[in-house]
């Protein structure tokens, strides 16, 4: 039997194959970004008292009033977000799920799309399969800015959005205030949507302020945030989606017809979850700064010079000496002489500059991290 046109290129991510050739050689992952960290307290029993009390049937579409109320405390807290609950956020299953509905409601096969590179691998490879034109703006290490002049030549006749994923994976940027106010008067001027990832918002270093483009562009910007790595539950599956209502309405339809709804009982528990204090969210901070500084000694130390990341649990470290002309290469040896798994550097870029570059996850307890870092930092 065939398999379908717009599947003809495209293959499992490196990030999952990765997990497999891991737990081949029982290694330690700082591949896919898996997140094994405990789950609040707060978040799991809420999820244990909502299947005690057999709430276990389908939620509304756009997802559990209880778990939108409180998006909408913390959009507004965080954010500086303003978002009725009724009709502009709608809980999917992770925040890749409302990326899927957000691209099949919003655009039309054929339509250009932009993505910032290095980008996550999922948001291209699902427009793809969306029947999107990929396009491209290359952005260069250490601080992967861009100009407005850079960002106009990367848009044609075709472009319909943007994606921002800020906090970057794989990069850790988190784009500025200002770079943002560029892309919302860029936005405007060619009336395009911005799709935004902000699942990383809370994991960030040295005090950054993270922007939501939304504040800055909020008629034409579908916020995509996610509970998996606030609450350290990545195999849950929920994120959600705040957008102006009509468009949250198209969003909740394409919702509706491919989850029904994200799963309930887990909606709730995440829904207390956002009652822990502020200082759960700080800590969250302090927390990946002391293990992104413990990676990036001891990368150093194994001669992988690190991109510092601003944010998120990601980093990106130049594997060029170890001398291979490709990434996975680079990547399989590391695994075989170290036994931790990385995600070679081509599963973010289309061309050569990924093939210099290996991703490595720090989300991880601090004796594993531990362990992992003396394994590759030893000669
Ligand atoms: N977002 C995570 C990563 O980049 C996990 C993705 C996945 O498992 N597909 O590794």
């Amino acid at each position: 039997m065939k398999i379908a046109r717009r599947l003809q290129d495209l293959a499992q991510s490196d990030i999952r194959r990765m997990t497999r050739e891991c737990e081949r050689v029982s290694g330690i992952n700082l591949g896919q970004g898996i997140c094994d960290l405990p789950t609040p307290e707060l978040v799991r029993d809420g999820a244990i008292a909502a299947i005690r009390a057999n709430k276990s049937t389908y939620s509304f579409a756009e997802g559990a009033p209880e778990l939108r109320t409180a998006i909408a405390r913390k959009l507004a807290r965080d954010n500086g977000l303003k978002a009725d609950p009724g009709t502009e956020i709608c809980v999917t299953v992770g925040a890749s799920g409302a990326y899927a509905c957000a691209i099949h409601a919003l655009l039309d096969p054929g339509d250009g799309i932009l993505f910032f590179e290095p980008y996550y691998g999922y948001h291209l490879n699902a427009a793809i399969v969306a029947g999107l034109t990929p396009q491209f703006l290359t952005l260069e290490p250490p601080d992967f800015a861009f100009t407005e002049a850079a960002l106009e030549k990367a848009i044609d006749l075709k472009t319909r959005a943007i994606v921002v994923c800020t906090p970057s994976n794989p990069s850790g940027k988190m784009f500025t205030r200002a770079e943002l106010q560029t892309l919302a008067r860029v936005a405007e001027k060619h009336d395009l949507l911005i799709i935004t990832d902000e699942i990383y918002e809370y994991i960030r270093y040295g005090g950054r302020e993270h922007v939501s483009p939304a504040t800055l562009a909020r008629d034409r910007t579908v916020t995509i945030m996610g509970l998996s790595k606030t609450f350290s539950i990545t195999g849950w599956r929920l994120g959600y989606a705040v957008a102006p209502a009509p468009l949250t309405q198209a969003i909740t339809l394409v919702n509706d017809l491919d989850y029904v709804c994200a799963p309930t009982p887990l909606q709730l528990g995440a829904a207390a979850g956002f009652d822990a204090p502020k200082s759960y969210f700080d800590d969250l901070q302090s927390s990946y700064q002391h293990k992104r500084d413990l990676i990036c000694d001891a990368l150093r130390k194994a001669r992988l010079e690190p991109i510092v990341p601003q944010g998120a649990y990601y980093v990106l470290a130049d594997c060029s000496g170890l001398g291979f002309t490709k990434s996975r290469d680079a990547a399989m040896h590391v695994l075989e002489k170290t036994r931790v798994a990385s995600v070679p550097g081509s599963a973010f870029y289309r061309g050569a500059t990924g093939e210099k570059l290996l991703r490595f996850c720090f989300a991880k307890d601090d004796g594993v991290l531990e362990e992992a870092c003396q394994r590759l930092a030893a000669p």
